[in-house]
């Protein structure tokens, strides 16, 4: 066990125990060919503290070996309307508020290169994107794919744009990566920081987003924390994305030190360990009653939401996940099993219940419903 002990956002040493959720699969966005396969995946355990100094909450039982990410690792959100018109809008806004135009852009954890080739089509750039789990064959105007990590020190073009987007909460010390783009950094160049919103996560929607690769769960108070501790300025800090994402726009510089009263935040952490065992047994219920009747419960994403989801209620893997992405389709989630099928599946079963993982697509996913003509209960969990 390496630092975990201290906090990763302050520094600091008082850590408290929250919430131990036990064991997940490591790699909650793998899918798998077959089903013995991925009930054989590998756990690790789950085990939540926060600091009471800045409110920032940690897995303490992280394992840095376990996790190894390569190309069929797939967290991909493009094939959602509702992600995409907040990709849009982010993308716009950049170019737009912040000039990023006929510059280039360096990504640490591009994905697949989308956000890459959203800014070069918008605004002219060029970009680098490092990332282990690039597929090799990927082509995008004016972008560079590195199918490997960015480790700190890395020899980079000169940037007027450094974006890194849900990276920091996947690293044992993300305040080593931080530090190390200060000295290199282009006069003036704009950071982009985007994670998970540990406010969300631990609120009252968010209750199935604490995942074994996400060692670090940010509220604003600790990500700014995080920043002015690296030598960064905040320019923006906000909550986006409906509230599920925590967006810094920072540049590098000294501000004011000093950490917000993490009182509030900590409040929302201590209740979520309770909510979490209360929704499970409510859920195993409704499956079992609509079992009786002969029908079933579905779940709509196959994201790490909808696999925490499912192992937390049905471990034997014997419920469906339903998912627009076809990449998908066919393929087994780890830990239960559980099959992926395509909504069109949906025609075919007694549906009493479509549990919908992320409030925020529930509306996208009613209207296809509708057009399937599967009256379904539309829930969000
Ligand atoms: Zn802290």
């Amino acid at each position: 066990m390496t630092g975990l002990s201290s906090c990763l956002a302050c520094g600091g040493q008082r850590l408290k125990g929250v919430a131990d959720l036990g064991d997940s699969p490591v790699l909650t966005g793998a899918l798998f060919e077959d089903r013995e396969r991925a009930r054989a995946a590998v756990h690790g355990r789950l085990d939540l503290s926060a600091c009471l100094d800045c409110g920032h909450v940690q897995n303490v039982a992280f394992d840095p070996e376990l996790v190894e990410y390569d190309v069929s690792y797939d967290n991909s959100l493009h094939f959602s309307g509702t992600f995409q018109a907040y990709a849009d809008e982010l993308v716009a806004r950049l170019v737009g508020e912040y000039g990023i135009r006929g510059t280039h852009v360096v990504e640490i954890g591009s994905g697949k290169g989308d956000f890459l080739a959203a800014l070069a089509a918008a605004g002219g750039n060029t970009g680098t994107g490092y990332d282990p789990t690039v597929e090799p064959l990927t082509r995008i105007e004016g972008v560079r794919l590195v199918q490997d990590y960015f480790r700190p020190g890395e020899q980079v073009e000169p940037y007027g744009l450094l974006a890194c987007r849900h990276v920091l909460e996947h690293l044992e010390d993300p305040a080593a990566l931080l530090t190390s783009l200060v000295p290199d950094a282009p006069a003036g160049a704009l950071f982009y920081l985007e994670v998970p919103s540990a406010e969300f996560n631990f609120g009252p929607d968010g209750l199935w987003d604490c995942i074994y690769p996400h060692v670090s769960y940010f509220s604003a108070g600790s990500l700014a924390a995080l920043l002015r501790r690296t030598g960064f300025e905040i320019v923006s800090l906000e909550r986006s994305f409906h509230g599920q994402f925590l967006s810094a726009e920072v540049r590098v510089g000294h501000s004011a030190d000093g950490i917000d009263d993490p009182g509030e935040h900590l409040a929302v952490v201590d209740a979520f360990g309770r909510r979490h065992q209360e929704a499970v047994a409510r859920w195993r219920a409704d499956v079992a009653a609509a079992a009786e009747r002969g029908q079933t419960v579905v779940v709509w994403g196959a994201g790490s939401k909808g696999v925490n989801f499912l192992n937390a209620v049905d471990p034997e893997g014997t419920l469906l996940a339903v998912d627009i992405n076809p990449r998908k389709h066919g393929r087994y989630l780890p830990g239960g099993g559980h099959r992926v099928v395509a909504p069109e599946s949906l025609r075919d079963l007694d549906v009493s219940t479509v549990a919908v993982t992320n409030p925020v697509y529930r509306d996208e996913i009613a209207r296809i419903l509708a057009e399937l003509g599967v009256p379904a209960d539309v829930v969000t969990v």
